[in-house]
């Protein structure tokens, strides 16, 4: 089946395509088991190297295909974790280190794991749902009712002065650990008054100039983080002392100590106004 070269091997779908072989994305509660064996450190498993997994799974899902070959999540059960050959890793520390392709297979492995676990019963009558066979949906026979995977989309901004770029500390994070701004998509609300809603809540400021920089899939679960620049319109910083601890506004080449890296969101539209502020400052 032919697929745009641009999506680099990864292609969502529900309908296999039924090749000889298949990846595997191998899942434990919510862990990745990853093959210790090969330098490859990412989720994808070759289906030849699969035949003990096999015993423990208790569930698979069509994920599409990854470079033309069909691709299952297996959701095992946690004595394959001991495997030989194979090592159990957290979904957030390969998402951390995993290149878009892997991040996005993982994230969709997981995210339609969790889909399906959440919505066993109907929402309106309560009824158990059926799984359906010709695409990704839970059905209710009695109202006619098919769900599919919800996505919540978020929004994530890195607000500008400048050299210098407004960071933020949540109460939970450890000390010296800053990021861009982030929130949730109100009902009925765009992503430009989001923007302007979350930062004037989080932090005071009022922004303009919105660009646009780049979407990811974010399975916590569900998520969809679409990621910002800003120009700030004010500076002085208000925090509102619940999702943000500490704010403060950083030169582009002076940041505080722990960073997210350039795998996710915040890092990369960190890395984008870098590279600007090193061009137009340095
Ligand atoms: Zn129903």
């Amino acid at each position: 089946m032919p697929t745009p070269s641009s999506l680099n091997g990864f292609y969502a779908s529900s309908v296999a395509i039924n090749t000889d072989k298949k990846w595997i994305v191998a899942i434990i509660a919510g862990d990745i088991l990853v093959s210790s064996s090969s330098n490859y450190k990412g989720p994808v498993i070759d289906s030849d190297c699969t035949d003990l997994l096999k015993f423990f799974c208790e569930r698979r899902i069509t994920l599409g295909q990854w470079h033309g070959r069909d691709c299952e999540v297996w959701e095992l059960l946690p004595e394959a974790a001991t495997t030989e050959g194979f090592t159990l890793v957290e979904l957030r520390a390969l998402l951390m280190a995993a290149d878009d392709e892997d991040f996005s297979l993982a994230c969709r492995a997981v995210q339609l794991l969790d889909w399906q676990d959440k919505h066993r019963f109907c929402g309106s009558c309560g009824e158990l749902n059926a799984v359906s066979d010709s695409e990704h949906a839970l059905a209710c026979e009695a109202c006619k009712i098919s769900n599919y995977p919800r996505i919540s989309p978020c929004i994530i901004v890195l607000v500008t002065r400048g050299d210098q770029c407004l960071l933020a500390r949540n109460p939970s994070w450890p000390a010296n650990r800053f990021s861009a701004l982030a929130g949730f998509l109100e009902a009925g609300e765009t992503a430009e008054q989001a923007l302007h809603r979350e930062v004037f809540e989080e932090v005071g400021v009022e922004i303009n100039n919105i660009r646009y920089f780049g979407s990811q899939s974010w399975p916590y679960p569900g998520q969809l983080m679409l990621g910002f620049i800003a120009d700030a319109v004010t500076d002085e910083i208000t925090i509102d002392g619940v999702e943000i601890a500490e704010a403060d506004w950083f030169r582009y080449d002076n940041l505080p100590g722990i960073i997210a890296p350039p795998t996710i969101m915040s890092g990369r539209l960190l890395q984008q106004y870098i590279d600007e502020a090193r061009l137009a400052f340095g």
